[in-house]
């Protein structure tokens, strides 16, 4: 039995640099009440999960890594219900633990997947596209030809924003470092994009629409784009502030939105629409129906094996990356 529950998995003992991660193999014990034991097939990285590895989410230590996979059942513990071993499933929320080529995980975090979704497709689109939805569709639901500034434009999320945002008729303008990202914002649906490494991002969104400002901003960036951010808004406009890339934005000082025409400032996390069971079911749905039509066609901008986990997060920290990273645990990749 042993040698069908070896598992190699990646810790981290101390918050840190990419170089605290490391690789272990253990032995899973079997599968308790309500759990079942995963093989992964294709891991999907988020930055997130240097959030979680720097100590700016804390966790208790050692603590393993990653919140999204997709992959088989092998085993099912007692008193799970509706999944059998052999089924092809995938989360992404979960207690962290989907940097490993097998792990247990609550069944209540799984979700099945449909024929016709490839594995590493679904890896790539899974959490970072539920979070777009999520953000377009519930957080702020935009009007069609309404303008709205997306911040990382070329990034996991960003990307899988932008085609979104062209299925459904939305008018995204894209924010991204350099020519290249932008083309590649441009090509996966932005109507518009700022190139951030030469234009000011302000007067770049006021020439864009007129002088007037968006209604609204996501931003994902954080520190370095929060001050930005909110003077692109107009009167009774919403910043969706929704990560930290840079670093976590300042404190607020309520005055701030007064003083800018009453603005709104939100900060969503999946989480709180996923933790929602009825929420989580149409997003998953909505996501299946934007796969399945081919409105949604997540870009791999890398794939590195289990093991090189602290590569792929120098990359993604780097910003060196376009869309979506995968972690393989076994075999096939490049990047
Ligand atoms: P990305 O692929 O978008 O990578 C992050 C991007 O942020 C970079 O490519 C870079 O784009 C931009 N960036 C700007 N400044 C920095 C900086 N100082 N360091 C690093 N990157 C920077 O990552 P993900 O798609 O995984 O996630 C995108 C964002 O969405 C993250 O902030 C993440 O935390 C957030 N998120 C939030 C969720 C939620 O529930 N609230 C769920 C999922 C993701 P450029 O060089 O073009 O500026």
């Amino acid at each position: 039995m042993g040698s069908e529950r070896h598992t190699e998995v990646i810790v981290f003992d101390r918050a840190g640099e990419a170089d605290v991660l490391r690789v272990t193999e253990v032995d899973l014990p079997p599968p308790g009440p309500g759990e079942v034991v995963l093989r992964h097939t294709a891991i999907g990285v988020n930055f997130v999960d240097i959030y979680h590895r720097r100590g700016l989410y804390p966790v208790p230590l050692p603590s393993g890594l990653g919140l999204e996979a997709v992959g088989v059942i092998e085993a099912v513990g007692p008193e799970v219900q509706g999944w059998v071993p052999g089924a092809r499933v995938a989360y992404a929320q979960a207690p962290l633990g989907a940097y490993a080529t097998r792990r247990l995980i609550p069944a209540e975090a799984l979700v099945a997947v449909p024929d016709g979704i490839e594995d590493e497709t679904l890896a790539a689109v899974f959490l970072k596209g539920l979070t777009a939805l999520a953000l377009l569709r519930r957080t702020r639901p935009l009007a069609p030809g309404e303008p709205a500034l997306f911040h990382a434009a070329a990034g996991g999320v960003g990307h899988l924003a932008g085609q979104i945002a062209r299925a459904l008729g939305l008018n995204l303008i894209g924010a991204a470092r350099g020519a290249e990202k932008c083309a590649f914002a441009r090509a996966h649906g932005y109507e518009a994009t700022i190139d951030t490494s030469r234009e000011d991002l302000v007067s770049a969104v006021r020439r864009l629409t007129g002088g007037a400002g968006v209604p609204v901003v996501y931003d994902s960036v954080g520190a370095a784009t929060w001050q930005a951010s909110l003077e692109c808004l107009r009167p009774f406009g919403m910043l969706v502030s929704f990560g930290n890339a840079s670093g976590p934005p300042p404190p607020l000082d309520l005055r701030e939105l007064a003083r800018r025409g009453s603005l709104y400032v939100t900060r969503p996390t999946l989480a709180t629409y996923w933790a929602d069971a009825e929420t989580r079911r149409a997003l998953v749905e909505e996501l299946f129906a934007l796969l399945r039509s081919g409105a949604l066609t997540p870009v791999v901008g890398g794939r590195y094996p289990l093991r090189e986990a602290a590569r792929a997060q120098r990359d993604l920290e780097s910003r060196r990356t376009h869309g979506s990273l995968l972690l393989l645990p076994t075999g096939r990749t490049s990047s």
